[in-house]
């Protein structure tokens, strides 16, 4: 699955424009700056699929991105938490993401990223509100773990653990990356992998 050329297929910040759903699909989200765009382009070995460092207040677009027969599509949601963001701009990125997550019958999850460093913030709670109200199963992967001490590391898997413990949703396990380090990256791809042969 991830020997293949992964492409860019289109971005698209209207409803009616999302493309017909692929066979799987599998989404990425996180707060801007959690290191989403570094992610995608980590494990699908494709530098610059994603693009890193998005300017805030830039259109809100999910990306979608696949690979020459293989039956999985990789979605990359718009980037939330901007500081400076004003309402308008939340409400349209509530909009877009909430009705994409519940008309998507072969979303099979979405992959929320949280900086180790950082933990869960309101707004990740709150997307993981939508996630659970749209019964869209979600699991979530520390990012960036090579800024982190290891002891830092088990306060902020024990305390998300404990925070994620009792939503519908969330998948329990939680997976530690770096795309700096290469951490965690088979992990990710050996659960796409599961969704894609299941
Ligand atoms: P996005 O806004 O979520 O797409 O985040 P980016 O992928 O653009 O990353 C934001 C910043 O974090 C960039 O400066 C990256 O170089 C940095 N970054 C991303 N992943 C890692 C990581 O695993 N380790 C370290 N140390 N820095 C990272």
């Amino acid at each position: 699955l991830f020997r293949r050329p992964w492409a860019f297929v289109t971005s698209v910040a209207h409803l009616e424009q999302l493309p017909p759903e692929g066979e799987i699909e599998v989404a990425f989200a996180g707060r801007s700056n959690v290191g989403k765009s570094s992610l995608i382009n980590a494990i699908t070995g494709v530098n610059g699929l994603a693009r890193t460092s998005n300017t805030p207040g830039r259109t809100q677009m999910l990306n979608f991105f696949a690979a020459p027969e293989s039956a999985v599509t990789l979605v990359d949601m718009p980037g939330y938490g901007y500081a400076q963001a004003p309402k308008s701009m939340v409400d349209a990125w509530t909009d877009l993401v909430f009705t994409y997550l519940q008309g998507r019958a072969r979303l099979r999850r979405v992959f929320v990223l949280i900086d180790s460093r950082h933990g869960l913030k309101a707004n990740d709670l709150e997307v993981m509100g939508l996630l659970d109200k749209a019964a869209v199963n979600y699991q979530i992967v520390l990012t960036k773990i090579d800024k982190i001490k290891p002891g830092q590391l088990t306060r902020v898997l024990d305390e998300t653990a404990e925070k994620i413990r009792k939503r519908p949703a969330a998948h329990p396990q939680i997976i530690v990356t770096s795309s700096e380090k290469s951490t965690g990256l088979g992990e990710i791809r050996a659960e796409i992998f599961k969704l894609s042969a299941g």
